[in-house]
Formats: structure tokens, sequence, C-alpha cells
């Protein structure tokens, strides 16, 4: 076979813009290679929307090339250097244990990283070992591709290969190899490392990079680097309120792990929130409840601020010039997440229009959520589905009262009842992946090798707006437990 063939077989199909970044970007390096990689899951519809050949892929060939044991033609692997605040304190960083093997090319033309994570050791690794376990790798696949059913710009997840290599954490683990899939991976971090350790024609010329690959609109405007502020701090706001929309906590939102495409990154110590409760923190190693739930929003508006620090330079001349635009165009965050939140709101509860006193009417809904610890998901469920009685409120009167008020505010709007109700059912989702049901499935895959658990799991969540009757079983809460959730970066 001669290597056409063999590319059209696979249909890997590279082109790699950030390998032709200056040199300060990277460095070029090939993944280490495992012993015995094995694929375990294969994203077969995403693997066919990027134009690869699922059937060349399904087998040895695939396993190889998703542990990196064989480079596919084309691809030009490099690990990315970036900085980053991590719990609001200033490091280098990089890729630790991810190697970027380049850009696919789909066949509409479409441009994704294809990324190997676990994949070894690189200079920037530190201490650590370059690898994952496969716990954590799964877990990323379960949430991303829930997040992406969601309808929230996300990384995605091509495939999961473990290595036949134990890993040492706290015991040996199992060793894996995710293939992730990204806009891109241009991070706030690499902003910051840009303008600490580039020249500024090097911290411009990734300015000018990330306007071409993802606002190529904005680079003819007057001041293309505060349109490239403008547009990320705009993707940020509707990311965020999406997540507050459906209980996502990130969980590590360091500016590393903010990317400027504006997808979800970095699937660590990630969870739902389940009770109602701004508060909320699931990671381990957030003890100060920096990442809560109801601080997302302004720890992405502090990780903004980091970004237009970074731009300052390119921003105006005259530094004090340059800080009023950036403040400026910060401002607007709010404003934004704001807006996009409330009409989500607005949207879960069938609102048609705008009124001044919805407002209030969410706020006190959210209120009593939280004092009857009612849970997030299954509160606008019973709304959409008029089962009242469902939710931990049932019986207050305070809620009773509620509803009458909301009741009034629907009637009130020109919208039938169905059109509202369709509405809700497609704001609210029947089912997120519910730390209880995300645990069950790594424990049957990690602990006896069996991926039917998440498999099942996965089919649920690839729909999360279907409302079907097979969907009832993972709305459930777990048994009540006295022991708090609890994530790990699981690094
Ligand atoms: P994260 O918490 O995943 O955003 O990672 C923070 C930094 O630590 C990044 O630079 C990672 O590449 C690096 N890192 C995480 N885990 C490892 C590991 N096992 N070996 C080397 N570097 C790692
Ligand atoms: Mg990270």
């Amino acid at each position: 076979m001669n290597e056409n063939t063999a590319i059209l077989k696979t249909g890997w199909n590279f082109d790699n813009s950030y390998a032709r970044l200056p040199d300060v970007f990277f460095t070029r390096l090939a993944p280490t290679p495992v012993r015995s990689p094995k694929l375990i899951i294969f994203n077969e519809r995403l693997a066919a929307s990027l134009g690869l050949n699922v059937q060349a892929l399904r087998s040895d060939e695939g396993a190889a090339a998703f542990a990196g044991n064989r480079i596919p033609e084309g691809a030009e692997p490099l690990a990315q250097a970036y900085a980053g605040h991590q719990f609001g304190h200033f490091t280098m960083l990089g890729d630790g244990r991810a190697i970027l093997l380049g850009e696919q090319i789909t066949p509409e033309g479409e441009r994704f990283d294809i990324q190997l994570k676990g994949s070894g050791r690189t200079p920037y690794s530190r201490g650590g070992d370059g690898r994952a376990a496969l716990g954590p790798m799964l877990r990323e696949y379960i949430i991303s591709e829930a997040m992406h059913a969601l309808g929230i710009p996300t990384t995605r997840s091509l495939a999961v290969v473990t290595t036949g290599q134990g890993i040492q954490r706290e015991t040996e683990l199992p060793g894996a190899v995710l293939t992730r899939v990204a806009s891109s991976h241009i991070r706030v971090g690499t902003f910051q490392y840009a303008a600490r350790w580039g020249t500024v024609q090097d911290l411009r010329t990734l300015a000018d990079y990330t306007l071409q690959r993802h606002f190529p609109e904005a680079g003819a405007d007057d001041n293309r680097y505060l349109s490239l502020f403008r547009e990320v701090v705009r993707r940020q706001a509707s990311l965020i309120a999406k997540w507050q929309l459906v209980g996502f906590i990130h969980g590590v939102m360091n500016t590393d792990n903010m990317a400027l495409s504006g997808e979800t990154i970095d699937y660590g110590p990630c969870a739902f929130m389940d009770a109602f409760d701004p508060a909320t923190v699931f990671s381990s190693i957030d003890v100060q409840g920096r990442y809560a739930y109801g601080n997302q929003p302004y720890i992405a508006a502090w990780n903004l601020a980091r970004l237009a620090e970074a731009l300052l330079p390119l921003l105006h001349d005259d530094e004090e010039q340059a800080v009023k635009l950036a403040e400026e165009a910060l401002a607007d965050f709010t404003k934004q997440f704001q807006s996009q939140w409330l009409a989500g709101m607005r949207a879960k509860l069938g609102l048609a229009g705008a009124q001044a006193e919805d407002e209030i009417l969410i706020k006190d809904l959210l209120d009593m959520m939280q004092k009857h610890r009612a849970d997030y998901t299954n509160t606008f469920r019973a709304l959409t589905f008029a089962k009242p009685e469902e939710t931990a409120m049932s019986g207050a009167s305070e809620f009773t009262e509620w509803q009458k008020r909301w009741r009034e505010r629907l009637s009130g709007q020109r919208e039938s009842e169905d059109v509202s109700q369709q509405l809700m059912r497609s704001s609210n989702p029947a089912v997120i992946p519910r730390n209880h049901r995300v645990e069950e499935a790594l424990e049957a895959a990690v602990d006896r090798g069996d991926y039917s658990v998440m498999e099942r799991l996965l089919k649920v969540l690839a729909d999360p707006y279907a409302h079907s009757p097979e969907q009832a079983e993972y709305c459930k809460l777990p048994e009540p437990s006295n022991r708090p959730y609890r994530t790990f970066c699981g690094t």
C-alpha cells in the first residue's frame, strides 16, 4: 500500500498552523509510546464528523494512533507552552502530560486540535510523570460528551486507550490516554506566557493568530486586539451563563483552564450540583471555595482581567489609555452574563418575553430551593411536567404561593401553554451526569473491566432533553449519604 492510500484509509488530514508560530510557544516532541495499547472507547460519530475512517481506526491502527505509538501521517507533535494563575498564584505551566498531534481539517473545512492527554513527560512536566489514570480520562470522556449534548461549548472526547502500564498515585492505577478534540488549546495562560516570557512581537503574533483562527471577522477592525478581547468576553459570558443554568461546576477555573475559543476545557474535579446551593464545591483541593458554583461568574471576570493585562501593550501605546479600554470592555462581562443567564432562566420557567417582575420571581424560587435543599435539575423537571409534588418544596405554603405567581405570569403571556411547555422541555435537561452514576460507571470500568454501565450512561446522556421513559431511572437521586461527594484532580 502506498502512502496515499494509507491517508485515505484513516482519513487523517492535518494542517498544523500552531507549529508555524514562533518557537517560544511550543516544544516539538513525540508522545512516549506505551506498552500495550488497547482502544476501549471510540467516539465513532465524532470520528466520522472529523472525516476519519471509523472502520480503519476501530482496529489496532486506531489503538496505536490514540496511544501515541504511531504518529499519524501529517501530524507534527508538540507540547504547548503556557503559564497561568493557579488558585490565584502565577506560575509557568505548559503541557506536562499532553501532546498536540496537529490540526485535523474536516471535510467541511473546519479545523480541530487533536491532542493526546496522558502521553508522557515533556519539558513542562516539572515533577509529574506525564501520565494519566484510566478513571479520570473516562470521567473527562463522559462529562465532556454530556456537556456537548447539553448544548454547551466544550472540547470533545474522541477515544480512550489503556496503556497496559500502571501509574503510581496513592495506589497503582491503570494508565490511559485520552484523545481530546478542541477548536484550539489557546488559553488565557498562553497569553500570560507570551506577555511574561515572549517579546511584544510574539504577543502580537499570538493575538493575530487567535483572531484569524477564532474571530476572523474582527481582524479588520480599527483596534483588532480590543475586538479580540471583547469577543472573548462575550463568549465567556455566554459559556458561564450556560454552566450556571445546568448547575455545572468546573472546579478548577485557573487561567490556564480557560480557552479563548469559549469552549469548556480541562475536566478535572468538575461535577454537577445536585441540591441547589451557590456555595457548592466538590473539589478536594478547593478548600477555600474559590471555585464554588456561585463564584464562577466572578472568577471568569477575574480571569478575563488577567487576559486584559496580558493584552495591554497591544491595546494602546499609552498604558493609561490601554487600561481604560480594557476596563470598559471587561465591564461588559457582567452585563452580558446577567442578560444571558436571565434569558436562560426565563426559558427554564417557560416565560416568553421579558417582564420586570421576572427577576424577583426567579430569585424567590432559587432562595426557596436553597432553603429546602431542592435538587436543581429535578426541580425544573418537576415544574416542566407540572409535578410540583415531586420537589423537596412540596407542601410548603411559600412554594404554593410562588406557583400561583408563576402561573399568573404564564397566563398573562400570549404564547399557549403548549409553547411554554415546549420551551421548558428544551431548556431543562432530564438527565445530567449525576455524580453517583458517573462513579458507578467508572467503578465498573476501572475495577471490573465492564464498560457496559458507562455505555448505557453515555447513551442516556447523549439526548438530555428527550425526557424519554428510559431516562427516568437516571433522574433518581442517590441514597442519602453522610459523606459529602468529593472530586479529585486525578493527575
Ligand atoms: P491541570 O490541573 O490539568 O490544568 O494541570 C495543571 C498543570 O499540571 C499542567 O501544566 C499540566 O500539564 C500539569 N500536569 C498535570 N498532571 C501532570 C502529570 N501527571 N505529569 C506532568 N504534568 C502534569
Ligand atoms: Mg489545565
